[in-house]
């Protein structure tokens, strides 16, 4: 059977695991671009702890580390329901939005903040990154500045560097690369 769910907090995770272990094919849907619901990094507020117990809010199969605190952090729970996710692979069946043209912008900005990006070079890589996650730009923008200041301190960005970034990623880390980071389809079937 093939199985829609609605949302990756703790309920949709659970759910979307017993749905697997019974071999149906899941698709997870979530709105945000990371699991966790309350608990994830863009909804949970500065100091958040768990008021319940935990071994009282962990999964009956998949208990918290022994080094949490009887009070886990917000932090601590998010972390946990990433393992629970990986785990069980519930974290394949997650599909997450693709950023746009606008978020796109708004990331490369985001991740590149400390580099000298003309806005040549940020269209370039938004117009190069169509169809690919949040955590393709962040990676693309790490490989963007560590060649920026290994060339002249960080001083310029190029076209050539988002070529030799997206050539490295693609090419270098492969196929798996691009699946776990979330790269387009497109790029897939170039490898
Ligand atoms: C600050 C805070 C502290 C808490 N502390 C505790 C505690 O100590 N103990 C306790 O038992 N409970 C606590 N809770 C309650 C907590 O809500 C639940 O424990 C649990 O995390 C809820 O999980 P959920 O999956 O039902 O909902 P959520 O965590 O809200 O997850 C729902 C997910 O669905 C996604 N979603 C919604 N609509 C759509 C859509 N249309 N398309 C795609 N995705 C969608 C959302 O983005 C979200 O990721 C706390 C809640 C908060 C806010």
């Amino acid at each position: 059977m093939r199985v829609c769910i609605i949302g990756a907090g703790v309920s949709g995770l659970a759910t979307a695991k017993v749905f697997l272990s019974q071999g149906h094919a899941v698709t997870l849907f979530e709105q945000r671009d990371t699991l966790g619901g309350v608990w994830s990094p863009a909804r949970r507020y500065p100091g958040v702890r768990l008021q319940t117990k935990r071994d009282y809010y962990c999964f009956s199969d998949f208990p918290m580390p022994g080094h949490y605190p009887e009070f886990p952090s917000g932090q601590q729970v998010y972390e946990y329901l990433c393992a629970y996710a990986k785990h069980f692979q519930v974290d394949q069946a997650i599909e997450v939005p693709l950023p746009d043209e606008i978020g796109r912008g708004k990331l490369v900005r985001l991740y590149g903040s400390n580099l000298a990006l003309e806005q040549a070079v940020v269209d370039e890589a938004v117009r190069r990154t169509e169809g690919v996650s949040a955590a393709f730009i962040k990676e693309l923008m790490r490989r963007l500045a560590q060649g920026s200041i290994a060339r002249d301190g960080g001083c310029t960005v190029t076209s050539a560097d988002i070529e030799e970034a997206l050539n490295d990623m693609l090419f270098e880390g492969g196929r798996l690369n691009v699946k776990l980071l979330g790269g387009a389809r497109e790029m897939e079937k170039t490898l």
